[in-house]
């Protein structure tokens, strides 16, 4: 890669970071406003990947399967509804005292189940639960 496209790919890499620091800043904002509680989970979390009915991880999921079934309790899922309900338990998880902020990168491969704790060297992602 060229020099030119390092610093290019820095300011790119700099103006995403600035970016989600507003996001975060808005969603707190919202959230204190309304009474509403932000929670971080962590971004390597494998919010696709789960099943939200057994648990079971999916290691085989690709960024094109839009749908799966699960092998082991036979769902069919939307993938991106799926993820959005294991986001908000994991959130509820977080909350409750029962979950971690963070999924660490180095062991996505052996990503745990829901609720289960690892260290926290990840950055974290954000989303708003209701209450
Ligand atoms: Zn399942």
């Amino acid at each position: 890669m060229s020099k030119r496209n390092n610093h290019q790919t820095k300011k790119v890499a700099d103006t995403n970071m600035l970016y989600e620091e507003m996001l975060n800043v808005m969603l707190e904002y919202k959230a204190n406003w309304n009474d509403k509680t932000v929670v971080k989970i962590d971004r390597f979390f494998p919010s696709s990947k789960i099943c939200n009915v057994c648990n079971y991880i999916n290691q085989d999921l690709t960024l094109k399967d839009r749908e799966w079934t699960c092998p082991s309790c036979n769902t069919t899922h939307d993938r991106d509804f799926n993820a959005s309900i294991n986001i908000k338990k994991q959130g509820l998880n977080i909350l409750s005292g029962s979950g971690t902020e963070s999924y660490v990168k180095q062991k996505r491969s052996k990503a745990l189940p829901l609720g289960e704790s690892m260290t926290s060297e990840a950055q974290p992602i954000s989303f708003a639960v209701g209450g």
